[in-house]
């Protein structure tokens, strides 16, 4: 078997490391797997283009040596959308924190899966609004603490999967940062994909999420996902449903990129069709 290359020195800029992730948050192995499915893509830094809103997730931006656009809370998808349609031949890789995507971007990101625009959403998934404080997010689930909850929130969460499909998303995948080469095959798929993908990567965040609900560091995090999750399908579901699934839960190719759809409508224009 060949030994993989994993240098990803030339995809980052080392000048912004030793990277502000706190001890143990799961982002960074997150920014590890995006470098190699990049890499093994082998994808021209030149043509990659990465938009990312406010957050500890979308600090990525900072630390990859592609084209970046660091913008506001929310609106990552809203600019990686005028980029796209501007220069449809860019792969455009959008990082989001689950606030950032489906609180003040929940719009954002169901109007993007529903026109199918062909960009890449990974939503690191830690259930909690880390740079900020320790908020809660659409994602926290009932029963949790936060520091805007410190009796625990009674908001039911999202499921982004499930969002995701209702949405439109054509490439719709799970993983969590205890599987990084799962994550890395997904991103590697979603990349490929045209059409809107979304991969949800569970990422622990021990310093606000960890510690407000007491489940200890980020050992025993990553000991929760290798526990409680199992691959799409698994013979555990049938012993215990509230398993969370992992893998690819839509790979659809037949519906048109907005791009593309775009492109018939000038045409038609230009040749003063309607
Ligand atoms: Fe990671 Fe949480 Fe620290 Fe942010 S606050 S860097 S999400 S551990």
């Amino acid at each position: 078997m060949s030994k993989k290359n994993y240098d990803v020195t030339g995809y980052i800029r080392q000048r912004f490391f030793p990277q502000m992730w706190c001890p143990g948050c799961g982002h960074g192995t997150v920014l590890g797997s995006l470098l190699r499915a990049v890499k093994e893509l082998d994808l021209d830094k030149n043509e990659i283009v990465m938009t990312s809103g406010i957050g500890c997730s979308s600090r990525i931006s900072g630390y990859v040596d592609f084209h970046s656009l660091h913008t506001i809370h929310g609106r990552a998808l809203a600019f990686a959308t005028g980029v796209k349609l501007s220069k449809p031949s860019l792969t455009a890789i959008v990082p989001m924190g689950d606030g950032d995507a489906l609180a003040i971007g929940g719009n954002h990101f169901i109007h993007a899966a529903r026109r199918n625009i062909d960009i890449t959403a990974i939503v690191m998934n830690n259930r909690i609004y880390g740079m900020t404080g320790g908020q809660f997010s659409p994602l926290s689930g009932p029963g949790k603490r936060a520091t805007t909850a410190p009796y625990s929130t009674i908001d039911r969460n999202f499921d982004v999967v499930d969002l995701s499909v209702s949405a439109g998303a054509t490439f719709v995948a799970r993983s969590t940062v205890y599987h990084p080469q799962e994550s890395i095959d997904l991103i590697k798929r979603a990349i490929r994909h045209k059409g809107f993908s979304v991969v949800e990567i569970l990422s622990q965040c021990p310093t606000h999420f960890g510690r407000k609900n007491k489940v200890g560091g980020a050992v025993e995090m990553l000991e929760y996902y290798k526990q409680r999750t199992v691959k799409i399908g698994s013979k555990k579901l049938e012993k215990d449903p509230t398993l969370i699934q992992r893998g690819i839960f839509v790979d659809n190719s037949e519906v048109p990129e907005y791009c593309d759809a775009y492109d018939l409508v000038i045409e038609k224009a230009m040749k003063g069709k309607r």
